[in-house]
């Protein structure tokens, strides 16, 4: 069973909650970790969590939303919940975002502080700002960079910090091939799946509004690119983020 580690299922999905998770489970996709961004979304992900067994949560501010205050959403009673199994998404973001690098920076150092002190996994996000994502993150953090679409150089630094590397249904693209390299060099067991939906809906299903069934797509090439069956990457992808997510125990 694969396990889409990084989806945004507390958004606007036409056919519902239901109707996205059967597909998945169809398509062998039986695991969900509803990943928040805007704080408002970390109770509906709760609900969430708690009326399905295999949805968990990571609660994050990204950083688009520089005017929330993160101890106001990360709180005791939110970590210490048993289906919140990290921080995410937090991170720094200047492709669209320069402006605010300082409250960015602010609001990452502030969350992983919080990360720190429950010992809990960051699942990071990093646009344009690779060098300052290497320096606010240091050996004490573990975690995982998600969607990871930065250079072989970023992923060297942040393996040797002991972090896994999400694949998102980029990899797929065809003028992703530096990328498909990249992923090539990542030792297997760093790495993880995710479709990041709504967004970033892979091949062939580009344009359409992406669900956790598309993740398949990414791990076609990805069992391609590390030249392994689809059931023995299936496991080895579980193993990995049971490692990275120890909150996150379903049996397999
Ligand atoms: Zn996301």
């Amino acid at each position: 069973m694969f396990i889409d580690t990084h989806c945004h299922l507390t958004n606007e999905y036409q056919d519902g909650i239901d109707a996205i998770t059967q597909r998945a489970e169809k398509a062998g996709v039986g695991i969900f970790i509803c990943a928040t961004a805007e704080g408002i979304d970390i109770e509906p992900a709760l609900k969430l969590a708690e009326l399905h067994d295999n949805i968990f949560v990571t609660t994050g501010i990204h950083p688009d939303h520089t005017d929330l205050n993160p101890s106001d959403f990360l709180t005791d009673k939110i970590l210490n919940h048993p289906k919140v199994i990290g921080v995410g998404e937090i991170g720094l973001d200047y492709h669209y975002n320069s402006e605010t690098r300082k409250a960015q920076i602010e609001l990452f150092e502030k969350q992983l502080d919080i990360a720190y002190k429950h010992n809990m996994p960051v699942a990071i996000h990093t646009r344009d700002a690779d060098e300052d994502t290497v320096a606010i993150l240091t050996d004490k953090h573990k975690g995982v960079m998600h969607c990871f679409t930065s250079s072989w150089d970023l992923a060297k630094i942040m393996l040797d910090r002991g972090f896994y590397f999400s694949a998102s249904g980029i990899l797929t693209f065809k003028n992703a091939e530096s990328i498909r390299e990249t992923f090539a060099k990542i030792p297997v067991d760093r790495i993880v799946i995710e479709t990041d939906s709504p967004y970033c809906a892979p091949v062939p299903y580009r344009g359409k509004v992406c669900e956790p069934a598309f993740v398949i797509e990414t791990a076609k090439v990805l069992a391609q690119i590390k030249k392994l069956q689809i059931e023995e990457l299936e496991s080895i992808l579980s193993e990995n983020t049971q490692r990275l997510y120890p909150k996150c125990h379903v049996k397999l």
